[in-house]
């Protein structure tokens, strides 16, 4: 069936994608997709990659009842995030019974009747991890194979993903990409964005862009892990004297109450003007907190102005002007809120 159109649009999305490690291809592994469909829990389950997706099914079956063993080739578990928010995560697992090894690579992977065994290599030592069953999150990768993009002219990256210039038109200027078969971020919010972007430039001309400075990212761990803007080490690599500050979550009086103090609050300010460059956050509801903090980073706004805001008592938010808070002031000696 040949359908004709103007213009054309590539959504084709992305699709798990696993490294080359000596005989995972022939034992075969759960991805995030197929783990989701098992109609049996079983007795054990190796994880391997420690970034959003792996930390949020390995946190799955464990509160199911399965013995999870998690293994990530970096040093820490949510390697992208803010190294206090990776030692909360650890110290959660850790205290729900998930064995955690970072900085373990997996070299081989064998399957017989009883399951999997994998060897990783951690600091020039080799450990053996046996399960019955093997998920693997490590990354998903565009999904461009058998489209035929060559004989129209469409380019594609290193990683296949498809090459766009900054409206999301392709090479050919009839055909344009939009979520997560284009090189940017892999969220839901920016694949929806960017269809009605091209539906408005594909076919009113209207020439938007977007912005990806403030965009947000949430890992629904519990508890969840959130952030926007630069982390302290960014900041410092593109040339800012950073100012930050980390709040425990024993701080913020809704952590209190919830009775449920696990977490924190880091703010990473430029020093001198106090300006937000970037928030992160672990903490029940993280993922609403950072949304506030979007606020904050798209008007530019000084840890000083997030101080004397307004903010309702009892919210995890509310966390937010504690830290901002404590530029300035000891928050411990507050009487009741941040006021
Ligand atoms: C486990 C997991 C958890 C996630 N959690 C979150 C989250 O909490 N928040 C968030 O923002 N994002 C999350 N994401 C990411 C989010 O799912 C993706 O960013 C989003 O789905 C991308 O949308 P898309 O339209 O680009 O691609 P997809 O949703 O992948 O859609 C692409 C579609 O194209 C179809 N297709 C592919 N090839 C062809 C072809 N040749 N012909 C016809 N159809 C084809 C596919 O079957 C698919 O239906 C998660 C992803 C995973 C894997």
């Amino acid at each position: 069936m040949a359908i004709e159109a103007a213009h054309y649009v590539i959504a084709t999305g992305s699709a798990p994608w696993a490294p080359s490690i000596d005989g995972l291809a022939e034992a075969g592994y759960l991805t995030s997709a197929t783990a989701m469909e098992l109609d049996r829990l079983p007795a054990s389950l190796i994880v391997v990659g420690g970034n959003a997706v792996g930390l949020e099914q390995a946190q799955l079956f464990a509160r199911l009842g399965v013995q999870v063993n998690v293994v990530e080739a970096l040093e820490r578990l949510a390697p992208f995030e803010e190294p206090e928010v990776s030692a909360v995560i650890e110290d959660v697992f850790h205290s729900e019974g998930i064995a955690v090894h970072t900085g373990a690579t997996v070299t081989t992977v064998r399957r017989d009747k009883g399951g999997y065994t994998l060897t990783a290599a951690h600091a020039g030592e080799a450990t053996e991890l046996r399960a019955e069953k093997l998920l693997v999150a490590t990354g998903r990768r565009p999904v461009t194979d058998g489209l035929g993009l060559e004989a129209v002219g469409v380019k594609t990256g290193e990683r296949g993903e498809i090459v766009v210039d900054a409206h999301l038109r392709t090479c050919n200027e009839r055909i344009w990409a939009a979520g997560d078969v284009t090189e940017h971020p892999q969220l839901v919010y920016v694949a929806g964005a960017h269809g009605t972007l091209v539906a408005d430039n594909a076919l009113d001309g209207a020439g938007r862009t977007l912005d990806y400075h403030h965009l947000p990212r949430v890992t629904f761990t519990s508890p969840a892990i959130a952030a926007a803007g630069l982390t302290d080490a960014q900041a410092v690599a593109r040339g800012y004297a950073c100012d930050c500050r980390v709040l425990p979550l024993e701080y913020v009086p809704r952590a209190l109450v919830n009775r449920d103090t696990r977490g924190l609050i880091k703010l990473v300010a430029e020093a001198g003007t106090g300006r937000l460059l970037g928030t992160h956050v672990i903490a029940e509801g993280a993922g609403d907190v950072i949304a506030t903090a979007v606020y904050a980073l798209a008007n530019a706004m000084t840890v000083q102005q997030m101080a004397d805001l307004w903010c309702p008592y009892l919210t995890m938010a509310e966390g937010l002007k504690l830290v901002a808070q404590t530029y300035t002031r000891d928050v411990a000696k507050l009487s009741c809120c941040a006021s």
